[in-house]
């Protein structure tokens, strides 16, 4: 290296700079034997060799030619190609596997590196500097990915799942080629979101999807299950989930999920919701003629004055009507998941109607205190019979998971202009973590306590979707151990 080329460094300070950098190497340009001039330490290091042994070789010399190399990655033409174009040429990415002196074994490395062209006076390639960078790291991070990436893809190919990304911005839609499949097209039909959109029925489009799309904007999660209209005329079930992705300052950018064919698993619902129907409207018709005889042998009986056949009457009576209100809740079910529940809307008193639900269901568990002040007249246009069902459900859950002994309160207020019901009891309570579970189909608390209380966790399902069809509000607070108050709102009757 002679010192023109660096003027205001000393050689010696020079070749301590160099020798200390990061994989460097500098070869003359006196092709075809590329004199090596210079090595720093790691480049000695990683080539397993000594200064002594390789400076002043050619490099071929010092480290035989790799005839397998590809033009790209071969250091002859390489170094060929820097003297004669005097260009700069980098190689992006190469394995060469380093010898290790002491487990005498190779271990697999990758590496990028640059070949610059220093020129002498006549603007000749006098040497090159080849700079050698180890990109093991990166290489292994982008495998992981790309393996990472293809285990997805055969997830979601194995499930036949589509896949989808929306730009809320520009509206940009991109998808797997399965989408298309699941819309009834070839997998190699590019597909156009806004038509994809005019195949879903227009009811769920209207109740389900615009609905899903605003509350994913508020909550960050995409779900719906709607039916599509494939081509040829036939009907499909699709379920798509998502989740929305938001900018540095918490703007929704974009969306992305999945969409899968559910038709087989909503055919079996549909079976299953026509039996439940069936089977409760015939147990219906016999329930309701024991339900007449049990009230006429009361009747006659009240003369002889026997408490036993009084008292065993009236629990016969009592186990009837739980067991017509719970096929009212099964055919409820069956009407609300076909999308058969109609409401008839009336105006009446929540008072009065909190009044005469307690009445009843006082009479299923008689001598558990529940207290209730009826106040000023607070009307609500809903289905009174379908209310009734949620305040009946709301107190039998509270004599149910509550000691016989402790008081139930219900209040009936306004707030913001709603009409408020809430039912206290002192019970066991709900633990934080179950308390949003509730009202999931089907979902019951597993615990020691509920092990010896029978139900089917279909209850407050029901209850909120009756609440939510009303556009009202439902929700529990609680601990566990500690009662808990469940509660509904329903918008009050405007011009009374
Ligand atoms: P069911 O009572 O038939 O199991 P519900 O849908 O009415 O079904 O209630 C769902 C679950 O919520 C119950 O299984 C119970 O674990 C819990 N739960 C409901 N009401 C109460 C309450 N007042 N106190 C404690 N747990 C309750």
């Amino acid at each position: 290296m002679s010192a023109d080329l660096l003027p205001v460094l000393p050689d010696d300070i020079f070749k301590l700079v160099f020798e200390k950098s990061p994989g460097s190497l500098l070869v003359k340009g006196d092709a075809p034997r590329f004199t090596i001039v210079a090595a720093s330490d790691t480049y000695l290091d990683v080539t397993s060799s000594t200064r002594e042994a390789i400076v002043g070789k050619g490099f071929f010399e010092a480290f035989p030619e790799d005839k397998t190399l590809s033009d790209d990655t071969n250091a002859r033409i390489i170094f060929t190609r820097v003297v004669n174009t005097r260009q700069k040429i980098d190689v992006p990415a190469y394995r060469f596997d380093v010898f290790n002196t002491d487990t005498k074994t190779y271990t697999e490395r990758h590496w990028s590196c640059s070949n610059t062209p220093i020129f002498d006076g006549d603007n000749n390639v006098a040497y090159i500097l080849n700079t050698v960078v180890d990109i093991t790291d990166e290489v292994r991070a982008r495998e992981a990915s790309t393996e990472n990436e293809n285990r997805l893809l055969l997830a979601t190919e194995a499930a036949a799942m589509a896949t989808w990304d929306l730009g809320l911005l520009d509206n940009s839609f991109v998808c797997s080629p399965r989408l298309a499949e699941i819309f009834g097209f070839s997998a190699d039909t590019t597909v156009v979101r806004e038509n994809l959109q005019t195949q879903i029925d227009a009811d769920d489009m209207k109740n389900i999807v615009v609905p899903a799309y605003h509350k994913a904007l508020l909550t960050g999660t995409y779900v719906y299950e709607v039916k599509i209209h494939l081509p040829d005329d036939s009907l499909r079930w699709i379920k798509t989930q998502g989740i929305v992705v938001y900018d540095d300052k918490k703007e929704p950018v974009r969306m992305l999920g999945t969409v899968i064919d559910i038709t087989d698993t909503k055919r079996d619902e549909i079976r299953k919701n026509d039996f439940i129907a069936m089977a409760s409207h015939e147990l219906k018709t016999p329930l309701t003629s024991i339900k007449a005889y049990i009230q006429i042998l009361t009747k006659r009986l009240i003369p002889v004055n026997d408490s036993f056949v009084n008292t065993t009457l009236m629990k016969a009576g009592n186990q009837v009507t739980k067991m017509t209100d719970l096929i009212h809740s099964f055919l409820d079910l069956s009407r609300l998941e076909s999308g058969k529940l109609q409401l008839k809307l009336d105006v009446f008193n929540m008072n009065e109607l909190v009044a005469e639900t307690i009445a009843e269901t006082q009479l299923l568990s008689p001598g558990h205190p529940i207290e209730f002040e009826p106040g000023r007249q607070l009307f609500v246009k809903a289905d009174a019979e379908k209310i009734g069902q949620v305040i009946g459900n709301l107190l039998s859950n509270a004599l149910k998971y509550s000691d016989k002994d402790s008081t139930i309160t219900v209040t009936c207020t306004i707030e913001n202009n709603n009409v408020k019901v809430l039912v206290t009891d002192n019970g066991i309570g709900i633990k934080a973590k179950d308390q949003e579970k509730l009202f999931q189909r089907f979902y019951r608390v597993e615990s020691d306590k509920m092990k010896n209380i029978s139900g089917f966790g279909i209850g407050l399902y029901l209850s909120s979707e009756i609440i939510q069809r009303h556009r009202g509000t439902i929700g529990v607070q609680s601990e566990e151990g500690r009662g808990a108050t469940f509660y509904f709102t329903l918008p009050a009757a405007t011009g009374i």
